[in-house]
């Protein structure tokens, strides 16, 4: 048996309400293709009968589809990371379980891999967000560019396209807490972006708080960049150089005025100032560290519990 031409990697947390639906639209919108696929599913520790439904489904289509069941709940990206480790397909697409990203529009990010690209980003097309919500990101994505160098105009979308050279490079980089298409971009030569279409969640509620929308771009921010430490150690030195300007102007003044107890509050004030920079560099630092206690643990990324295929005579 050869490896398959595409390989599409769906995790799945908790769907068991979308999943039926995702299966009526995406093998047909795969068949219609006329690619050799292969559909891996990984369930990502699921608590309802996610993992019953992906079972039933294997038992359907078992020549186009594999199932992973990890061991317990290690996030998305770890669960798109054990799809790719076990991905044989020369073209690697990833997609989320919800429906938000519509199947039918894989032939459009295979089309643009056969043209030559190698990573195939996708903005969501007719977004209903609120003006604000739209600003926010905008901002966030200049920020985000200028200390990363990564290129997304939709960090939100995970309908991607990827060629097989970046597949193997995304999983030779043992990173534990990473962000797939950012990574994947790091080691694209010739990324391209295209529109998609995008629907409201068929069921099932979001796993992404804005608590966690924070924690994204701050991880996005520290794992792909030392940039903010840097920037925060030129910023400590100007302070620095400013204190010091400051105490040289007391000290003159204490001479040329005598003793004065006024502007204790100014004083208070800068010293809080201080305070709060001192305490957000310690923060920062804190960011990295946690990083890197992390990857020098060497724990498993994830735990794989049983995979579902079909063996292979
Ligand atoms: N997901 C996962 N593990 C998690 C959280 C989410 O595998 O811990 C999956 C989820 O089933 C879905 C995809 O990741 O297929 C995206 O999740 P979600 O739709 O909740 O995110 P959003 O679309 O709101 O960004
Ligand atoms: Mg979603």
């Amino acid at each position: 048996m050869s490896a398959p031409q595409v390989s599409v990697i769906i995790p799945v947390y908790n769907e068991e309400e979308g999943l039926p639906a995702l299966f009526a639209r995406l093998y047909p919108a795969l068949d219609r293709l006329n690619r050799d696929y292969e559909v891996i599913f990984i369930n990502d520790g699921s608590r309802d009968r996610s993992a019953a439904l992906l079972r039933e489904q294997f038992q359907q289509r078992p020549d186009v589809t594999r199932v992973i069941l990890l061991n317990g709940n290690f996030g998305q990206h770890m669960a798109i990371m054990a799809g790719f480790e076990h991905a044989n397909g020369n073209h690697v697409v990833t997609l989320d379980a919800d429906l938000q990203n519509p199947p039918e529009e894989i032939g459009k990010l295979l089309e643009k891999l056969d043209e030559g690209y190698d990573y195939i980003g996708s903005i969501r097309r007719l977004r209903q967000d609120s003006w604000w919500r739209r600003k926010a990101s905008r901002a966030m994505n200049w920020l985000r560019e200028r200390i990363t160098r990564v290129k997304m105009t939709d960090q939100g979308c995970m309908m991607r396209a990827y060629d097989r050279a970046i597949i193997d490079a995304i999983n030779r980089s043992r990173e534990v807490n990473t962000f797939i298409p950012a990574l994947g971009y790091t080691f694209a030569r010739n990324p391209v972006e295209i529109e998609v279409g995008h629907e409201e969640r068929a069921a099932g509620e979001s796993k992404y708080s804005l608590y966690k929308l924070i924690r994204l771009n701050f991880d996005l921010m520290t794992a792909f960049s030392s940039m903010p430490l840097q920037m925060f150690s030129l910023f400590g030195m100007a302070i620095s150089v400013l204190s010091a300007l400051f105490f040289v102007f007391l000290m003159i003044r204490r001479l040329i005025v005598g003793p004065e107890a006024h502007g204790l509050f100014t004083l208070f004030a800068i010293l809080f100032f201080l305070i709060g920079i001192a305490l957000f560099g310690i923060g920062l630092l804190g960011e990295y560290v946690g990083r890197i206690y992390e990857q020098v643990r060497r724990r498993p990324r994830y735990l794989v519990q049983a995979v579902l295929e079909q063996t292979q005579e």
